[in-house]
């Protein structure tokens, strides 16, 4: 019974840690292997994946970087000097 319930939790615990992965950017085999690494080694894989989450900054989207032109609005990504669609200098 015992078992049954430490299973319950580790499969928990390497669901959450696969859900909180895959919001953090990782792609689906990574979060497969995590959420497999925990279940499987859960004293090795949770502390782990705790510390390299922390030093993982949260995935960068292109919605993020996307900055506005100041003079006509029009979005555009990445350094641009020059906006693209007034000329506008950045
Ligand atoms: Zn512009």
């Amino acid at each position: 019974m015992l078992h049954l319930l430490a299973i319950f939790v580790f499969f928990f615990v390497a669901w959450w840690v696969a859900a909180d992965a895959k919001k953090r950017g990782y792609n689906d085999y990574q979060v497969f292997g995590w959420f497999f690494g925990v279940l499987l080694l859960f004293v090795v894989f949770l502390p782990l994946y705790l510390v390299l989450r922390s030093k993982r900054p949260k995935p960068t989207r292109p919605a993020a970087t996307t900055k506005v032109c100041s003079c006509c609005g029009e979005p555009f990504q990445g350094k641009v000097t020059f906006c693209p669609y007034c000329g506008e200098k950045l």
